[in-house]
């Protein structure tokens, strides 16, 4: 009996969660839901709700209008009417002092930096003052990337998706498998606004119940709750064993909806391979996942009513027409209040104090009691963003400051873009996060960016997660924030490769399954001599020659 529920749940899944009055048929909430809500009392009743919602919808009742808030196509356009997109060609270190010199002076949003280029959006007005404070070198080695930034949102913008245009071959295809591929799955075909992210998670965890928890992080600053996907089934051996706990977010910075996107899939794909693929299996009864997709909720919904390209959470700071914190910049560990983000109005803005920001104060809460009462050791973070196509590893405050287990790191993330090359040839470069924040040659001066209070920086210090990472995922520049949805399987898939070959080395098998053998436990012993002997990958050599 439940077998067959469970498989008209999952044909009736991906409608059902894009229309709300659906969800709230079958007992969901979708803006605060609660997590004292005792949803395992009543999984029968909820599932035969869910079970007849889904068939009302292939066989007939027609989808009526989603209700959900988002941008009017006007106000999308008049928001950055007369913006754009710069990319500089920078190869000197004083051509990065002077361009963060001039950013920080003019306010500017500074998309990405890398090593070779920065993208920065400015209004058409600003280019000439921009453009006087450089030095003529760097005013011809630019290009403008997107020069219509007004039509690029718009284009981007999902929707169709919530007109509830469901076509019934999308639908009975869907309807013909148990768990449908996540490839030809509704909802991975476009980006999801929280409410329908948050149902979705509730029905992951009625779906299956056996490995998968519905768990919240606590609350933002406007209360909304930031849930949480803990995804893992522990063997009954050694229930005084710390649990070994891997946590995935997305969604620090608001515009960065393939992060999301991303941590969804990812979360999608484990929960379905478990007690399928051998190695899945094994990593989920060694490791809890702790699956984030959306850490800065007040900002993403922001994104999605208001200003599509908002970055920081929607805190109030001291000055009134200046929302928000950088919630990469909020964590306690070398935490700065850098000139150049002291002031609210910056984009890199992390508060007055660390943990001022109140998401990242929650995560840090939240890990800190899982540590000290719940008996969880945090291996690693992966944080997610976007965009520019880099694994980053720790510190992100300073290259002065080497991390003890440098080498694994670099070897680690070296295996990880090799995961991704391989899976879909997709190119991702390598380096220390202070790199990806910081001019190389000159880090006193030259920060475009300050990389201190990084999330990453501080789950590697101060809960000894030493395989902490930040990837930047797709793409080098030519839609940046504005990724359309045709990538959200693509990205989903090479960082499902890369959180593969993650676990597998955390089980000890260096990209080798070994299951026959007693595995290292790098949670508990990250120097460990199990790693040692492994070769060079071809990314580390490279980047090593680069140097
Ligand atoms: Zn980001």
């Amino acid at each position: 009996m439940r077998t067959e529920l469970v498989r008209l749940v999952a044909s009736g899944l991906l409608l059902v969660i894009q229309l709300p009055g659906l969800g709230f048929a079958a007992g969901l909430h979708p803006h605060h839901p609660s997590n004292t809500d005792n949803h395992h009392a009543r999984p029968f009743s909820f599932l035969t709700k869910l079970r007849d919602s889904a068939v009302e919808l292939l066989f007939g009742r027609h989808p009526t209008r989603n209700a959900d808030q988002h941008i009017v196509p006007s106000s999308a356009r008049a928001w950055y009417t007369n913006e754009l997109v710069l990319r500089f060609n920078v190869t000197t270190s004083e051509e990065e002092i002077a361009l963060a010199h001039a950013a920080a002076r003019l306010f500017l949003d500074v998309w990405a930096f890398t090593d070779e280029f920065v993208d920065i959006r400015m209004h058409r007005d600003e280019v000439s003052p921009l453009l006087s404070l450089l030095p003529p070198s760097l005013r011809v080695a630019q290009s403008t990337m997107i020069s219509d930034l007004a039509s690029a949102v718009y284009d981007s913008m999902p929707f169709l998706h919530h007109e509830a245009v469901i076509r019934t071959d999308e639908a009975l295809s869907a309807s013909t498998s148990p768990f449908p591929e996540a490839s030809g799955n509704l909802f991975f075909q476009d980006y999801q606004p929280l409410p329908v992210i948050v149902r979705w998670m509730r029905l992951l965890e009625a779906m299956f119940p056996s490995h998968v928890e519905y768990v919240s992080i606590g609350a933002s600053f406007e209360e909304r709750e930031i849930s949480a996907l803990r995804v893992g089934l522990p063997p009954n051996v050694d229930p005084t064993k710390p649990r070994k706990t891997i946590v995935v977010t997305g969604g620090l910075h608001a515009r960065e909806w393939i992060s999301t996107s991303t941590v969804n899939y990812v979360a999608w794909s484990f929960i379905t391979s478990f007690g399928k693929e051998r190695m899945i299996t094994k990593l989920l009864q060694e490791f809890d996942m702790v699956f984030v997709p959306v850490l800065n909720p007040d900002g993403v919904e922001y994104s999605w009513q208001v200003d599509r390209l908002w970055r920081k959470s929607r805190q109030q700071t001291n000055l009134r027409y200046c929302r928000g914190l950088d919630l990469d910049h909020a964590f306690g560990y070398e935490w700065d209040g850098s000139q150049m983000q002291a002031d609210p109005c910056s984009e890199g803005y992390g508060g007055e104090q660390p943990f001022q920001a109140v998401e990242a104060m929650q995560l840090a809460s939240w890990a800190r009691n899982e540590t000290l009462n719940n008996n969880v050791k945090f291996v690693g973070l992966i944080d997610l963003h976007s965009y520019s196509q880099q694994i980053l590893f720790p510190y992100a405050f300073s290259c002065q400051a080497m991390p003890p287990n440098l080498e694994k790191l670099e070897e680690l993330a070296a295996g990880i873009a090799k995961a991704i090359r391989l899976a879909d040839g997709e190119s991702y470069s390598v380096m220390s996060a202070c790199e990806g924040a910081t001019a190389r040659q000159d880090q006193s001066t030259s920060r475009i960016e300050s990389g201190g209070g990084s999330a990453i920086d501080w789950f590697y210090h101060e809960l000894g997660a030493h395989f902490s990472y930040q990837i930047k995922l797709r793409d080098t520049g030519t839609y940046g924030f504005l990724l359309p949805k045709e990538y959200i399987v693509p990205s989903g898939e090479e960082v499902f490769s890369a959180m593969k070959y993650y676990g597998d080395y955390l089980l000890g098998n260096n990209g080798i399954e070994r299951f026959s053998e007693e595995t290292a436990s790098p949670g508990d012993q990250p120097e460990s001599a199990a790693y040692d002997d492994v070769p060079l990958s071809q990314e580390l050599k490279r980047r090593r020659l680069r140097r």
